[in-house]
């Protein structure tokens, strides 16, 4: 069978897993390939100081490297997005080095995505650089390629990060919200921070009042453990808190570690078991949902 999008070859499955924040010579954009967003995703990284205000057990960013760069520089920033996006609209990135292996139907570039080695929206002036980063796609990307923060919905009550989301929502954004909990016992054992929990689901509930939202939940087994049920109930109890308040969710996105994480307790779920979560969630809410395993 040849290869395809669904049937990777080996070098394109390596691509997949290849999440690394690093490309020629750049400090703050890497191109991926991404199987979420089926084909090239652009990402801009506004913490290259790797400092975040979660410390989830199972975060793949590697903290025990010390980052060079430690501030945004934007106008380099500006010149190494335009320069991606070049290469991946004029196909340039797809003649050789490791891209080369992308499958043909994945040479596409589906989106900008906000994320990288910490939460993004705690970068001080997040509105002006969506801003600036918009205006970089206008004049170089297709219009229909999208804008991604991927999130954990800590700052969104922000005025500089509302301001931020209203920018996206008007460039073909999307926001990817973190909400991988029913209860707070079960948040802060996962994501390790001082931020109270109810503080998410407010800052979700909000913002998807606004505009819908994907929430992106990670679950996993904690020292060989899967989530309990009840956690999982409760989990499902607090995604209709949202849509009851008058929330909108389009996707729920439930995924697994699928690199080496933070810590050794972890390990991923398998594929059987996610479809199992998927279910549940369905039932229990009516959402639609995705599954990405852990060897994806
Ligand atoms: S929010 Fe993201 S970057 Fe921050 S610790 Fe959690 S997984 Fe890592």
């Amino acid at each position: 069978m040849p290869p395809t999008s669904d049937n990777p070859s080996p070098s394109a499955n390596k691509l997949f897993r290849s999440h690394e924040r690093s490309f020629e010579e750049n400090r703050f954009v890497y191109p991926v390939l991404s199987r979420r967003s089926g084909g090239i995703s652009i990402g801009v990284n506004l913490n290259p100081d790797k400092v975040c205000n979660f410390d989830c057990i199972y975060c793949q960013v590697n903290r025990v490297s010390r980052s060079e760069t430690q501030f945004v520089e934007t106008d380099r920033l500006i010149d190494e997005l335009g320069h991606a996006l070049d290469l991946v609209t004029s196909g340039q990135l797809f003649e050789d080095g490791k891209f080369a292996a992308t499958p043909p139907a994945l040479r596409r570039l589906n989106d900008i995505a906000f994320s990288g080695d910490g939460e993004p929206t705690t970068y001080r002036n997040f509105d002006e650089l969506v801003q600036t980063c918009a205006q970089v796609k206008q004049r170089l990307a297709p219009p229909e390629v999208k804008m991604v923060l991927i999130t954990n919905a800590s700052m969104f009550h922000r005025p500089a990060v509302e301001r931020g989301l209203a920018i996206l929502d008007a460039n073909q954004g999307e926001i990817w919200a973190k909400l991988e909990a029913g209860t707070d016992e079960y948040y802060h054992r996962v994501e390790r921070t001082t931020i109270p929990f109810q503080r998410i689901l407010d800052n979700i509930t909000a913002a998807a009042r606004v505009r819908p939202l994907v929430i992106q939940a990670l679950f996993m087994r904690i020292e060989g453990q899967p989530p309990p049920p009840e956690e999982l109930e409760a989990f499902c109890r607090r995604l209709n808190d949202i849509t009851a308040a008058g929330g909108a969710l389009s996707l729920i996105q439930l995924y697994t570690v699928a690199r080496p994480p933070a810590e050794s307790f972890v390990t991923p779920l398998a594929d059987s078991e996610l479809d199992a979560l998927a279910e549940l969630v369905r039932a229990r809410t009516g959402l639609s949902t995705a599954t990405f395993g852990s060897r994806q």
